[in-house]
């Protein structure tokens, strides 16, 4: 392990509270490092606290919270538009695209970094 720690819960080899890791997206140890490396590519530690990221894995998890949370609010959402504004179709084939993409980047980013503290959490007392 290299780096230093900064907190006093990476100190004691613990874990920072889901606030101030999985919504930032940071180090689920530290809290101060970042997670990713570009969208949604882990990093490979944590470059406060050098904690090593590279098995952490929050497999389909982010993409199925994504699928859930924005297709159901993509469908109420495309409804309402539709019966309240009556927009030609075109509009739904800009408007949704262009929501979607970004919210999907941002929800899956939240979900990995809350599924990678949710494993840091419960395998940290574990010996190693
Ligand atoms: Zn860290």
């Amino acid at each position: 392990m290299t780096g230093t720690f900064t907190t006093p819960s990476a100190q004691a080899g613990g874990v920072v509270p889901f606030m101030q890791a999985a919504l930032p997206c940071r180090c689920p140890r530290c809290g101060q490092g970042r997670l990713f490396r570009g969208l949604l590519d882990i990093a490979r530690s944590c470059a406060a606290c050098g904690l090593d990221l590279t098995g952490q894995d929050a497999g389909d998890g982010p993409a199925v919270a994504a699928i859930f949370l924005l297709g159901a609010l993509t469908v109420v959402g495309a409804f309402l538009v539709e019966f309240r504004l009556e927009p030609p179709f075109w509009v739904h084939l800009v408007l949704w695209p262009a929501v979607l993409v970004p919210a999907s980047v941002v929800t899956m980013r939240i979900a990995k970094a809350a599924l990678i503290w949710a494993q840091w959490r419960h395998r940290a007392g574990q010996p190693r």
